[in-house]
C-alpha cells in the first residue's frame, strides 16, 4: 500500500462534496445541516405568537374595564348624566379600542414577518434540493456557493464575528437566510454583563420566560444572583432583601428552592464567612461565568447544536483525508503540497482529529487519475514520490535503453528506479 498517500475514491477529486453537493441530495442532509436554519424563526415566530396573545389579552381587559365604566353610568340611570362626563368616558373607551386594535395590528405584523421568513428559507432549500439536469451548471455553482457561504456565515456568528458575517450576507445577498439578530443580541448581552450590568440579560430572560421555564433553564436566577451579590458586596443588606423578595422569590421557590436557601444564606451570614461558603457567588470571574452560562442556555432554547454544522464538515473532510503518516511539512511550499492535512496551516485543525480508517483502499495514477491494479494498470513509485500506472508509463513515458521519462522532475531515469507497488 503506498505510504503516506492519502485514501482515495472513483470520485475525482474536486468533482463535489460529499455532504451536499451532487453526490449528495438526501433530505437527512437538511435536517442534520440547516436544522438552525428553521429552529430560530419557528422559535422567534412561538416567542412572538405567545407575547402576542398576552398583549392582546390585556389590551381586551382594558376594553372591558372601559366599557364598564361606561355602561355603569349609563344603565339603569334615573337621572340624566352630564354631557362631559359621559364624553369623558367614551373618549376613554375609544382610546381602548385604538389600542387594542394597534396592539392587534403589531401581533399580526410581527408574526407574518416571521411566517414569511420560514416560507423563503423553504424556497431556497427547495430549489438547492432540486436535482434539475436542465438548470445552467452556472446556477448549480452559485446556489452552492450560497449554501457554503450560509454555513460560514453562521459559524461566524457563533465565534462573535457579527462584522464580518453581516458582510457576508451583503456580499453573497443572503437577507433574511441567517439570523444575525439573535447573535447581535447575544452580543449585546455579553458586553452588558462584562460591565456588570445584567438588564440586558434579565430582559432577555423575560422575553423567552415561557420557553425557559419549558426547558428548567436556571439564567434567569444566575442572572438575579449576580445582583443580590454585588448588593451584599456592598453590604445593603435592605436592599438585597428587597431585591430578593421582589425578584427572587417569584423564580426560586418551587423550582430552584436550593438558589434561593444559598442567597439567603450569603445575606444572613457575615460577608467573610459568605465569601469562603459561597465562592462562586464573590467570584471575580462571576460575571463572565454569568455570559458563559448564558449563551449555553441560549444555545438550548435555539436547539442549536454544539458545533456549527462548518465546523462538523471541515473536520470530517480533514478527518477522512489524515493518515498515521501524516505530520506537518514545513519544507515543501504550500502551493506543492499533496497532503491537505500536512500543510502547516491545516495541522493545528488536523492534530486532535482521528485517522481515517478505510478498507480496500485505492491507488490512483497521480498522471491520469485511474485507479491502479493488479493487472494492466500496476502502481509503480517513482523516485519524485509520485506514483504512475503502467497504462500512463506506456502511453508515453517509455524512453530508449530501458529508460522511462519521470515527469515530475522532468528527467529520465531507469526502469529499474521506478519501484513496483504491491496490494496487501
Ligand atoms: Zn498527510
Amino acid at each position: 500500500m503506498a505510504s503516506g498517500e492519502p485514501s482515495t475514491s472513483e470520485v475525482p477529486p474536486g468533482a463535489g462534496t460529499t455532504v451536499g453537493g451532487k453526490h449528495s441530495k438526501r433530505k437527512s442532509d437538511i435536517m442534520s445541516l440547516d436544522y438552525c436554519t428553521f429552529r430560530v424563526p419557528y422559535n422567534e415566530l412561538n416567542v412572538k405568537f405567545r407575547n402576542g396573545q398576552k398583549d392582546l389579552d390585556r389590551a381586551a381587559a382594558s376594553v372591558a374595564r372601559a366599557a364598564n365604566l361606561l355602561t355603569k353610568k349609563t344603565a339603569g340611570a334615573t337621572e340624566p348624566q352630564a354631557k362631559e362626563a359621559l364624553q369623558k368616558n367614551f373618549e376613554f373607551l375609544l382610546k381602548q379600542v385604538q389600542e387594542a386594535r394597534a396592539a392587534m395590528q403589531k401581533v399580526l405584523k410581527e408574526e407574518t414577518e416571521e411566517a414569511d421568513k420560514i416560507i423563503r428559507r423553504c424556497h431556497m432549500l427547495q430549489q438547492e434540493q432540486q436535482v434539475n439536469e436542465d438548470r445552467p451548471k452556472r446556477i448549480d455553482r452559485s446556489l452552492e456557493k450560497r449554501k457554503f457561504a450560509r454555513h460560514i456565515c453562521w459559524h461566524l456568528l457563533r465565534c462573535g464575528m457579527i462584522v464580518p458575517a453581516k458582510k457576508l450576507v451583503a456580499e453573497m445577498k443572503m437577507e433574511g437566510l441567517v439570523d444575525i439578530s439573535i447573535f447581535e443580541k447575544f452580543y449585546e448581552i455579553e458586553q452588558a454583563l462584562l460591565d456588570k450590568d445584567t438588564k440586558p440579560c434579565i430582559e432577555w430572560c423575560q422575553y423567552h420566560r415561557h420557553r425557559l421555564r419549558k426547558i428548567g433553564s436556571r439564567i434567569e436566577v444566575v442572572a438575579r444572583q449576580q445582583d443580590i451579590a454585588t448588593l451584599v458586596e456592598e453590604q445593603n443588606i435592605p436592599e438585597a432583601l428587597a431585591y430578593i423578595k421582589k425578584y427572587f422569590v417569584p423564580i426560586t421557590k418551587t423550582q430552584f428552592p436550593d438558589d434561593l436557601k444559598k442567597i439567603m444564606g450569603s445575606v444572613a451570614m457575615p460577608l467573610e464567612i459568605s465569601r469562603m461558603r459561597n465562592k462562586e457567588l464573590h467570584a471575580e470571574n462571576r460575571y463572565e461565568a454569568c455570559y458563559e452560562f448564558f449563551i449555553k442556555e441560549a444555545y438550548r432554547l435555539y436547539q442549536l447544536p454544539e458545533h456549527s454544522a462548518f465546523s462538523s464538515i471541515v473536520q470530517m473532510g480533514i478527518a477522512a483525508q489524515k493518515t498515521a503518516m501524516c505530520e506537518p511539512d514545513t519544507k515543501t511550499p504550500t502551493n506543492k503540497q499533496r497532503c491537505v492535512v500536512c500543510r502547516p496551516d491545516i495541522w493545528p485543525l488536523a492534530e486532535g482529529l482521528p485517522n481515517a480508517r478505510s478498507d480496500g483502499n485505492k491507488i490512483l495514477c497521480s498522471l491520469s487519475n485511474t485507479v491502479c491494479n493488479d493487472e494492466d494498470n500496476i502502481p509503480y513509485l517513482f523516485p519524485s514520490g509520485h506514483v504512475v500506472g503502467l497504462r500512463a508509463i506506456n502511453a508515453g513515458l517509455r524512453r530508449a535503453n530501458h529508460k522511462v521519462y519521470d515527469p515530475m522532475h522532468k528527467q529520465e531515469i531507469m526502469e529499474e528506479e521506478a519501484l513496483r507497488m504491491y496490494f496487501m
